[in-house]
C-alpha cells in the first residue's frame, strides 16, 4: 500500500514540477520576446535621425555650397535631429540606470514635487497650481521619483495650452499625485497604449515638440519598482488627468 502511495505522490509532484516549469518556460519566453521587440523598436527609433542626418549631409554636400537655402535647411535639420537622438538616447539610459539604482530614503514627496514644479515654472512661465494637504512621506529614490513628476508636468505643457492643476494628499496608505490640464486630451483606445515604449498619438506631431514615447514608460517603471502605480483618466478635448499612488511611509 504504502508503495502505491508513494508512486502516486511522486506521480503528482512530478506533475506538478512540469506545470511549474512550464510556467517558468513560458514567462522566460515571453519576457525573451519583450525584450526582443525592445532592442528592435529601439534600434528603429535611432535609425531614423541617422537616417535623416545622412541624406542631409549628402544634400548638403552636393548642393550646399551653391545654394544657402539648402545650406540652411540641411544644417538646421542635422541640428535638430541630432538633438533629437542625443535626447533618445538619454532616456534610454535613464530606463537602464533606474533599474539597477534601488537606493532608497525616507522623504517628503510635497518636497520633491515643490522643486520640480518650481523648475519647470521657471523655464516654461506656465500657469501651473499646486496644493498639497496632509504630510506625504514616502520611501524611495529621490532622482526617481522626481523624473515622474517631471514627465507627467511636461506632458501635460506639451499636451495643452491650459493652466494645469497638481494636487498632493494622502489616502489610506497612500500618497498620491495628480496632474490635470485641459487641453486635447486622449482617446480610449490611445489610453491603453500610451504607457508602451515608444507609443505615440501622433508621431509626427510628437517630433516636433520632441517626443520619444519613452516618458510614461519610465515613469510606470520607477512607480512600479517603487510599489506604486499611475493610472490616467481623459476625455477627448477635455483634458486629462493622470494619477500616482506610491506608498506612504
Ligand atoms: P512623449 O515623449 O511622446 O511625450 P510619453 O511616453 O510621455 O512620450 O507619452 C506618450 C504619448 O501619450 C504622447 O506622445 C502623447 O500622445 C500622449 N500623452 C501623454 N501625456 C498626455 C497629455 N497630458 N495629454 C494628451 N496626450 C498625452
Amino acid at each position: 500500500w504504502q508503495k502505491i502511495d508513494m508512486d502516486h505522490r511522486s506521480k503528482d509532484e512530478i506533475y506538478e514540477m512540469e506545470q511549474t516549469f512550464n510556467q517558468m518556460i513560458t514567462a522566460l519566453e515571453e519576457n525573451f520576446q519583450k525584450q526582443e521587440t525592445f532592442i528592435s523598436d529601439a534600434s528603429h527609433e535611432l535609425k531614423t535621425p541617422i537616417a535623416i542626418i545622412k541624406s542631409y549631409a549628402q544634400l548638403l554636400k552636393r548642393r550646399g555650397l551653391e545654394n544657402p537655402e539648402v545650406f540652411s535647411e540641411s544644417v538646421d535639420a542635422i541640428h535638430s535631429e541630432s538633438e533629437r537622438m542625443q535626447h533618445l538616447v538619454e532616456q534610454l539610459l535613464l530606463l537602464a540606470k533606474n533599474e539597477v539604482d534601488t537606493t532608497r530614503e525616507v522623504m517628503d514627496f510635497s518636497a520633491v514635487c515643490q522643486g520640480t514644479i518650481q523648475t519647470i515654472k521657471g523655464a516654461y512661465h506656465r500657469d501651473i497650481h499646486y496644493q498639497v494637504s496632509g504630510t506625504n512621506n514616502v520611501y524611495g529614490n529621490k532622482n526617481q521619483l522626481q523624473q515622474i513628476v517631471y514627465v507627467l508636468v511636461m506632458n501635460a505643457i506639451k499636451y495643452s495650452e491650459t493652466p494645469i492643476d497638481i494636487r498632493l494628499f494622502s489616502e489610506k496608505n497612500q500618497v498620491v499625485l495628480q496632474v490635470k490640464d485641459y487641453g486635447e486630451g486622449i482617446d480610449k483606445e490611445d489610453q491603453k497604449r500610451i504607457f508602451d515604449r515608444f507609443y505615440r498619438v501622433d508621431r509626427a506631431r510628437s517630433r516636433e515638440t520632441g517626443g520619444t514615447g519613452l516618458g510614461l514608460p519610465i515613469a510606470t517603471s520607477i512607480a512600479h519598482a517603487h510599489g506604486g502605480q499611475i493610472t490616467v483618466e481623459s476625455n477627448l478635448g477635455e483634458g486629462s488627468t493622470f494619477t500616482v499612488y506610491l506608498p506612504k511611509k
